[in-house]
């Protein structure tokens, strides 16, 4: 009878140890190696599948977290989010409780990422700097008279209306979305539809003793692009992949495509006597002033404190985005972001 691989080696190691007895324990333990091997051997053997599906799954895991902003996104989340949000906007029949939820505020756990521009726009302007000779600027009598009256209870939000577009990572700028740029001062331009209140709220913290500082309202797609892109290059250099660099680009720069500065909507305001970009802004008087008085000119902070899993940017009491009067009272009164008011006013 032929003997097993088992039997072989027993026998084999016992025929040493017996010839010489110092060996028993040697052999022993080199018996137990053996076998202990073989039998692991045969074990993965035996299964190779279930450890190929295993590894697959493992590898899979660690190659999509990599990906999870980059390429996945653009071929997916982003083209997604698109088609959801112009068929709310163009077919205002669709409501949300027909799609199922709320498309609007969606699971953003995804790193938190400042709407910052890599070369931050130097320029800077308070109102004497935008008005010049024109000093005497006054608020226009009827805008003034609307200022002062409380927003109708039953005012009827229209999701059409260009003052409440929805941008940010999953809501990029719609294709057909069109504007004519405005100059505030010098190269320095924003939606001309938003010029002549951002002009009366700077008038109006003016007489509050406050001198607000204008930067960086409209950027180029261009430009945000060029950014991106040398940012990406940076990293690249550093040695990371395209795809490494491409998710840490994305969380210090706004993706090309979803910043509301891109449509001349948005503006970061500091003042004259605090021009850094840090939370530090909101407890000056104007950071302050900012939170308290900016809705009445149409103007809601867009990244507030504790929306961040909303908003999926940085707290940002800099960042200023055009919404409308009547929207940024609410959003101010009930402590909202735009991707909330969406929810319930839309
Ligand atoms: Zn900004």
């Amino acid at each position: 009878m032929k003997k097993t691989f088992r039997e072989k080696t027993i026998s084999f190691f016992t025929r040493i140890a017996k010839k010489n007895k110092l060996l028993k324990y040697p052999c022993l333990a080199a018996l137990s190696i053996v076998l202990g091997t073989y039998h692991i051997g045969r074990y993965f053997a035996s299964n190779t599948k279930r450890f190929a599906s295993v590894v697959f799954v493992v590898i899979f895991f660690m190659t999509s977290c990599s990906f999870s902003f980059a390429v996945l996104a653009e071929k997916t989340g982003f083209v997604k989010a698109q088609e959801t949000y112009s068929a709310v906007i163009g077919d205002s029949d669709i409501t949300l409780a027909e799609e199922g939820g709320s498309p609007y505020i969606e699971d953003m756990d995804e790193d938190l990422s400042y709407d910052i521009e890599e070369d931050y726009e130097s320029d800077a302007y308070t109102l004497d700097d935008i008005l010049g000779d024109d000093a005497d600027y006054t608020v226009e009598g009827d805008q003034q008279e609307e200022l002062s009256q409380q927003v109708s209870e039953d005012y009827v939000f229209d999701p059409d209306d260009w003052r409440l577009v929805l941008i940010n990572k999953q809501h990029p700028i719609p294709d057909d979305y069109s504007f004519d740029l405005g100059t505030i001062k010098d190269g320095m331009l924003c939606d001309e539809r938003i010029v002549g209140d951002l002009l009366a709220m700077m008038q109006a913290a003016k007489k509050d003793g406050i001198n607000l500082m204008i930067r960086s309202p409209y950027r180029s797609d261009n430009r945000q692009e060029t950014n991106f892109n040398k940012r990406i290059r940076r990293y690249m250099g550093q040695g990371y992949s395209y795809l490494d660099a491409y998710k840490l680009t994305s969380q210090v720069i706004t993706v090309p495509g979803a910043s509301e500065h891109q449509v001349g909507l948005a503006l970061d305001i500091t003042s004259d006597t605090y021009s850094n970009l840090d939370e530090g802004f909101a407890e000056t008087d104007t950071g302050k002033w900012l939170a308290e008085h900016s809705c009445e000119y149409g103007f809601t902070l867009r990244y507030p404190a504790g929306k961040e899993y909303i908003t999926s940017i940085e707290y940002e009491p800099w960042h200023f985005r055009y919404v409308g009067r009547e929207a940024a009272v609410i959003m101010r009164d009930e402590g909202i972001c735009l991707e909330e008011f969406w929810d319930k006013y839309l």
